[in-house]
């Protein structure tokens, strides 16, 4: 079978299967093996090398979902940010990072890279003005996330890859909110296509990975790094990860289409001040999505009106449970200013649009009926 000719649920359900020779199962073995025969093979195998029959065959899927040649997976989303941006960045090399970005990977360039020498700059905003303003001389990566959490923005993918073909820059794109189902940044011009596969990938709030897509060569560099510094998945991780990805394809269109309905509607209502959702036609970028994205996703945010108090929302809500992460099957909301940007000072958030009164929706599959009901009895309780 040619992968090239395979729509999306088929590569989500048989890219990267491993046959069972043995006894003709229909789903991959799991490989437990942590020690491998070195003699009169082809590959020497090893789990903190990344290349047990699991993590090599799943890497096929993830490869063939974002286009690329290669991939890797990884112990968690940040394995995966931490070990691509070890991978191309030394002591005096510099990055240029969009400012709304995933709360963890500014900690981690804000606490990590000054103790190895590595120049950062956050942009101002997201325009491509602004990333062309923060490039050095020894700029070596440029680093985007669209759409952004919590905030939604949406970046020019095409145009941060030509400024970065332009300039001789490596670009990244951090693409866990829009999945590979919704984005496919490799097809715009971008060299490294990273995901936090605890979200999408994984889809059932029970998976704790992480993924980089890109070129044989650029993976093969993040090989030699990651093989120092070992944040591989388990066998077991990997083979759950794999029987998700089946149903990435049918969740995320799932989600999609459910998050679109309920924005257009929390727009409209009386007790909301604002909503953020790249598939509204209010949104600032909403062209652009359209034009770069399949769908909009299933992430949103919005404000309730001054007088309402956010926390007692979350706590009237029945259905849809105030919780960390995101992306899973079930709904679920959180206030980014109490987790994912806590760390921020008062001031850091408000310079990035992040009120305190935001609540980031993950939208799930349940029936859009019964998602409004609970947040109308949770307004009701609160008024
Ligand atoms: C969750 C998340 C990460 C970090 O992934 P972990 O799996 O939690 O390490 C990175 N980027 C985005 C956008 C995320 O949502």
């Amino acid at each position: 079978m040619k992968k090239k000719n395979l729509g999306l649920n088929t590569v989500c359900t048989h890219v990267g299967e491993i046959e069972d020779k043995q006894f003709k199962g229909a789903v991959s073995p799991i490989y437990l093996s942590s020690s491998y025969q070195f003699m009169d093979v082809d590959v020497k195998r090893y789990p903190r090398y990344f290349n047990t029959p699991n993590q090599e065959y799943l890497s096929k899927k993830i490869a063939a979902l974002e286009f690329t040649e290669s991939a890797m997976i990884f112990g968690s989303g940040m394995a995966a940010i931490s070990h691509m941006f070890l991978a191309f960045l030394k002591a005096g090399d510099h990055i240029v990072v969009q400012n709304t970005i995933y709360g963890g990977t500014t900690n981690f360039i804000r606490e990590e890279f000054p103790k190895l020498n590595i120049e950062f700059t956050f942009t101002n905003g997201y325009s491509i003005e602004d990333f062309e303003a923060a490039i050095q001389l020894n700029t070596k990566l440029i680093h985007i996330e669209t759409p952004s959490n919590p905030l939604l923005t949406v970046t020019d993918i095409k145009a941060i890859a030509k400024l970065g073909k332009d300039k001789g820059i490596l670009t990244s794109i951090d693409n866990t909110f829009a999945s590979p189902v919704n984005q496919n940044p490799a097809l715009l011009g971008i060299d490294l296509i990273m995901h936090s596969a605890t979200k999408y990938f994984g889809g059932h709030s029970d998976i704790c990975a992480g993924a980089v897509a890109g070129s044989d060569v650029h993976m093969e560099r993040i090989w030699n790094v990651s093989k120092n510094l070992g944040g591989s998945l388990s066998d077991f991780t990997v083979w759950m990860l794999e029987r998700s990805m089946k149903t990435m394809g049918l969740r995320v269109k799932a989600q999609s289409k459910n998050a679109l309905k309920l924005a257009k509607w929390l727009n409209k209502l009386e007790a909301v001040k604002h909503v953020y959702y790249p598939g509204l036609k209010s949104h600032p970028e909403h062209q652009l999505a359209k034009k770069q994205m399949k769908g909009f996703g299933g992430m949103l945010s919005f404000e309730l009106k001054d007088n309402l108090n956010p926390e007692a929302f979350q706590k009237a809500l029945k259905l849809i449970k105030p919780s960390m992460s995101l992306a899973g099957v079930e709904s679920t909301v959180l206030s980014p200013s109490q987790t994912s940007h806590s760390l921020l000072t008062a001031s850091q958030r408000k310079a990035l649009g992040i009120h305190d009164g935001l609540i980031r929706f993950s939208v799930g599959i349940e029936n859009v009926k019964d998602l409004k009901a609970d947040i109308k009895q949770a307004l009701k309780h609160i008024k």
